[in-house]
C-alpha cells in the first residue's frame, strides 16, 4: 500500500513534468492504471488514493476483477486484443475499448453497444510499424486504413469514436513513432472532431508520448511493480 502510494505519486510527478516540459497542462493527460496480473486488492488500494481509470488486456481477467470491485466508482479500459465473442460482456461493463483495429471487431462492438443500450467508447489501435512478426501479433490497423475505420465507427450507433491508440514499436525510438501517430490523429480529428483522445505511452516511454500529445498514458509496471508472469512486452503482443 505504501509502495503503491509512492509509485502513484512518482508517476503523477513524471506526467506533470513531461506535460510542463512541452507547454501542456498536466490536467490534459489522464493516467490509466494497467492492473493486469495484479489482484483486485491493488485496484481497491489505488482507487482509495484517488485513481479512477483502470486497464486490463484480457477479457476474462477484466470481467473477474471488475466484479470484485463492483462497489467502486472506477472506469475500466480494455487494452488487449478483443475476441468478438467477448464484445457483449465488455460493452455491458461500460469499458472503453482502446484496441479496435478491424471492421469485424467494430461491427461486433457496435451490436454489443446497441444491445447494452449505451454506445461503447472506442479508440482505434494503430500499428506504428517495426519488426513484421512482432507488430502483426500485437495488433493495430495499418495507418492507411485508419481513416476508413474511423468513418465506419462514426456511422455506427452502438459506438462512440474517442480517438487513437498505439504501442511504440520495439525496435525504434518511440519519439518519432508517437509523432507519426499524432499526425494521423490530427487527420482523423479533421473529419471527426470528437476523436480527442490519444492513448500512448507506457512505463518506459510516457514522456515521449506526452511530448507528442498523448491524453492517456497506460502505466502498469511503474505503478504496480514488475509483473510476476513472463510477459511485459510479450503480454502486449499475446492475442487472447
Ligand atoms: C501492459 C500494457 C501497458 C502497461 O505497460 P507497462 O510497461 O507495464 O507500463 C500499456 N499498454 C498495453 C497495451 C499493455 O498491454
Amino acid at each position: 500500500m505504501a509502495g503503491l502510494e509512492d509509485n502513484l505519486r512518482a508517476v503523477r510527478a513524471r506526467i506533470d513534468a513531461a506535460a510542463r516540459a512541452s507547454g501542456r497542462d498536466p490536467a490534459e493527460v489522464a493516467l490509466l492504471a494497467v492492473s493486469k496480473t495484479w489482484p483486485a486488492a491493488d485496484v481497491r488500494a489505488l482507487a482509495a488514493l484517488g485513481q479512477r481509470a483502470f486497464g486490463e488486456n484480457r477479457a476474462q481477467e477484466l470481467l473477474a476483477k471488475a466484479a470484485e470491485v463492483g462497489d467502486l466508482d472506477v472506469r475500466w479500459h480494455f487494452v488487449g486484443q478483443l475476441q468478438r465473442n467477448k464484445a457483449a460482456a465488455v460493452a455491458r461493463l461500460g469499458a472503453v475499448v482502446h484496441t479496435v483495429d478491424r471492421e469485424s471487431l467494430a461491427l461486433a462492438l457496435d451490436r454489443a453497444g446497441e444491445q447494452a443500450g449505451r454506445p461503447v467508447d472506442v479508440l482505434l489501435q494503430v500499428d506504428l510499424g517495426g519488426a513484421a512478426g512482432a507488430t502483426a501479433a500485437r495488433g493495430g490497423a495499418a495507418p492507411d486504413d485508419v481513416r476508413v475505420l474511423a468513418d465506419l465507427v462514426d456511422r455506427s450507433p452502438g459506438l462512440r469514436l474517442r480517438g487513437l491508440m498505439a504501442v511504440a514499436p520495439r525496435d525504434e525510438d518511440p519519439g518519432p513513432a508517437f509523432d507519426r501517430l499524432a499526425a494521423l490523429a490530427d487527420r482523423v480529428r479533421a473529419d471527426h472532431p470528437e476523436a480527442v483522445e490519444l492513448s500512448a505511452g507506457m512505463s518506459g516511454d510516457l514522456e515521449d508520448a506526452i511530448a507528442a500529445g498523448a491524453t492517456i498514458v497506460r502505466v502498469g509496471t511503474a505503478l504496480f511493480g514488475d509483473r510476476p508472469l513472463p510477459c511485459d512486452r510479450e503480454q502486449v503482443s499475446s492475442a487472447t
